[in-house]
């Protein structure tokens, strides 16, 4: 057998799946199409770029995502390290520098002895029998996108959408006030463009009448309901944005103390905060009309600079449940395991989880053990058994997720409120994880 293991894609799950096999000291080859070539979304020429919004979300373990970072943590997963190492004020979310934060991570992947950096983009799949592991992301190159959904049979795309980007210096900070929800984390890591209710209703309008990317011909554009296009979201009803990502509760005006009826937050993208991003505001609106109607009809944007427009992607994903065995292993061709986005998990914590999970896979095939998953209550585990269709109603369409409580195994008992259970969830998954990792 070829001692090496192949890696295709250097995002998240790729990154962290090459380091953690090249310190258990297993050679690895690393592909990576970037500099040299980039998807409509990447940028950045370094490893593991977060392409739309800077943050990890919640790093409250109440929280299955916060909860999935703590077990990120206790894995040793370098991806949550460099996280740590180059976070930004953000309330109760873990955000990062993502300029530092991606090169933090390619630096830590290039000193690793162990790895290989290919620069070009992989245009077939390993033919085996070497170990390989695919984790080329929502953005796949369209040669190998090709072969994959060949092997599949099944559908390959989806749509998501990105927020736009706008400059601190062009914001209006006579409008905008610093407040994050509740004052939660460092308080004031958000600002706040408020609005009144007339101001929102012109806004919704425009909104709604303004131009849009045309789908091409073939494309019949489907959504991720946790990253709609603000123009869908506005589409759906009148106030549904105002209680959706322009929701104003927890976000008084502290110079008037009343809450506005609808606000657009901006997060800071890096420490210095010299640019921010519209918090949710995803669109596949023109340029144009977005420049005309963030400038025209969002206070405090009059003057706005865009250091990067919202933006409409291809999102590409396997159906998981019905080709991968339980350890990632594609069935028909079990050289191959999946890892990341394409399999249908959905967010970068997620996608990270993945690049361990494939990698712990790997180490147990080398070693001609079973495959030995994360115990089920565990987030981990939990999007095992998303992956595995085991936590969906029996003949459900197989949609991505992101890491969530309704992926767990039901709680034993009864418990009254949904606090009550978000801690039950949290104090088994803690009794499990040492089993797994001690
Ligand atoms: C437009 C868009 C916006 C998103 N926004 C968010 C967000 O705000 N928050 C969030 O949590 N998640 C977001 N996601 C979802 C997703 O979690 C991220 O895309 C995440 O980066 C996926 O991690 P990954 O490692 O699977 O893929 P990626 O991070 O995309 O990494 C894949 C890597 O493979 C490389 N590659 C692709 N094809 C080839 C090839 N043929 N040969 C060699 N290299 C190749 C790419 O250049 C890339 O570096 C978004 C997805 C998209 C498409």
């Amino acid at each position: 057998m070829d001692d090496r293991v192949t890696i295709l894609g250097g995002g998240l799950a790729g990154s962290e799946a090459a380091w953690q096999l090249a310190r258990a000291g297993v050679p690895v080859e690393l592909w990576e199409m970037k500099p040299e070539r980039r998807s409509p979304a990447h940028v950045l020429p370094g490893l593991a770029e977060l392409v739309c919004s800077n943050s990890l979300r919640s790093d409250n373990p109440e929280n299955a995502v916060g909860l999935l970072h703590e077990e990120l943590r206790r894995s040793g997963s370098l991806i949550l390290a460099c996280a740590d190492e180059t976070r930004v004020p953000a309330g109760d979310a873990l955000a990062v520098d993502r300029e530092r934060f991606s090169e933090r991570v390619t630096a830590r992947v290039e000193a690793e002895p162990l790895v290989t950096r290919v620069r070009a983009e992989a245009t077939a799949l390993p033919p085996g029998p070497g170990l390989a592991i695919v984790a080329t992301g929502p953005l796949t190159g369209d040669a190998l996108a090709a072969e994959i959904a060949g092997l599949c049979g099944g559908r390959l795309h989806f749509y998501d959408a990105i927020a736009p980007i706008v400059a601190a210096g062009s914001i209006d900070l006579e409008v905008a006030y610093a407040r994050s929800r509740y004052g939660k984390g460092g308080g004031a890591d958000y600002l706040n463009l408020p609005f009144d209710a007339g101001q929102y209703r012109a806004f919704v309008e425009a909104l709604l009448a303004g131009e849009k990317v045309a789908p091409r011909a073939f494309e019949e554009p489907r959504y991720f309901e946790g990253c709609l296009p603000i123009e869908v979201m506005a589409g759906r009803g009148p106030e549904v944005l105002a209680h959706g990502p322009m929701k104003p509760v927890g976000l008084e005006d502290p110079r008037t103390g009343r809450r506005p009826h609808a606000v657009v937050q901006l997060r800071r993208e890096d420490e210095a905060g010299t640019a921010w991003n519209l918090v949710g505001f995803q669109t596949r609106l023109t340029w144009t009309a977005q420049r005309r109607i963030f400038r025209e009809r969002v206070p405090g944007l009059a003057r706005a600079e865009f250091l990067r427009m919202g933006q409409v992607h291809r999102n590409t994903f396997i159906e998981a449940p019905r080709l991968l065995d339980r350890d990632l292993s594609l069935r028909a061709r079990p050289h191959l395991f999946f890892a990341g986005q394409i399999t249908g998990v959905e967010g970068y914590v997620e996608s990270t989880a993945g690049g361990l999970l494939a990698a712990r896979a790997v180490l147990d095939r080398r070693a001609g053990r079973p495959f030995r998953p994360p115990p089920e209550g565990t987030a981990l585990g939990a999007l095992l058994r998303h992956l595995s269709g085991r936590a969906h109603p029996e003949g459900a369409e197989y949609q991505p997720s992101n890491v969530v409580f309704s992926l767990f195994p039901p709680l034993e008992g009864r418990l009254r409120g949904k606090q009550a259970r978000k801690l039950a969830y949290l104090e088994r998954a803690r009794r499990q994880l040492p089993e797994w990792t001690p």
